[in-house]
């Protein structure tokens, strides 16, 4: 990182951050010490090409890679060393790219899947007022909902948790584009719910409608920090980060 000052947010206290992050898949180092930070209520993207070590940088923070080293900070304690389901209890949760829906259950056992942690979630009837299809499929199964309802569901049983920082993981990729604004929607509603994001996206056209900066990942570094105002501007330099 060029200017270290500039990685640091805007000037408010981290809620997250992450400090020389290496993380490593058996034999293959992927994350060569990666360094940013998220303010609390800000929505902050990670963009890069395919394989920067983007969703291997939500995973080192929410504990799931083999081997991790480095410092990552939420809320002012040190996770870096704890396991997974310490960090989820303390507030973090994440959404993988794959969704991870269960085909057999329908949308009211998948909702209901994942373990309240904290108190402050969102209730059920919050969560169908965002996501008002969830409702209307409640006791559809998990194979018999759309890309863009699966995503939905993916996120919306994450908000029950009581988790205050979100790790999205390309919520809108293969989505039509009806349900890429809707996602859209539901990040500012989250945001302006006081939820904090941290978001993996290909799409800087829909990280830019939604996100407050950007950090940009290039072989397993932050090498750039983009706020979103400034993207216009920053345009040639992202296309080429992004090849
Ligand atoms: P993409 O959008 O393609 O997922 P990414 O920036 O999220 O890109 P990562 O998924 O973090 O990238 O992958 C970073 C590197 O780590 C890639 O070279 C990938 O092949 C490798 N990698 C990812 N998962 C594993 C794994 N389970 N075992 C070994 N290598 C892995």
């Amino acid at each position: 990182m060029a200017d270290a000052a500039a990685a640091r947010g805007p000037g408010t206290t981290a809620m997250l951050s992450v400090r020389g992050l290496n993380a490593w898949y058996g034999e293959s180092h992927i994350l060569h010490g990666v360094d940013f930070d998220v303010a609390r209520g800000e929505v902050v993207t990670l963009l890069g090409r395919n394989g920067a070590g983007k969703t291997t940088t939500l995973k080192s923070i929410m504990g799931i890679v083999p081997r991790r080293e480095g410092a990552i900070a939420f809320e002012g304690r040190e996770i870096g060393r704890l396991a997974s389901n310490r960090i989820a209890q303390l507030g973090i949760a994440y959404c993988p790219e794959e969704r991870g829906i269960f085909a057999s259950l329908d949308v009211e056992e998948n909702l209901l899947l994942p373990p309240v942690v904290r108190e402050g979630g969102l209730s059920v009837d919050q969560i169908f007022e965002l996501f008002p299809n969830l409702k209307e499929r409640l006791k559809s199964q998990g194979t018999k909902l759309s890309g863009g309802e699966q995503q939905m569901l993916a996120i919306g049983r994450i908000l029950r948790t009581g988790a205050r920082l979100l790790l999205l993981d390309e919520p809108t990729e293969g989505l039509a584009p009806v349900s890429v604004q809707q996602i859209g929607r539901t990040i500012r509603r989250l945001q302006a719910q006081g939820f904090t994001i941290l978001l993996v996206e290909q799409n800087f056209r829909f990280a830019a409608t939604v996100a407050d900066r950007h950090y940009v990942m290039d072989h397993g570094r932050v090498v750039d920090m983009i706020p979103n105002a400034d993207l216009q501007a920053n345009m040639a330099k992202l296309h080429d980060y992004l090849g």
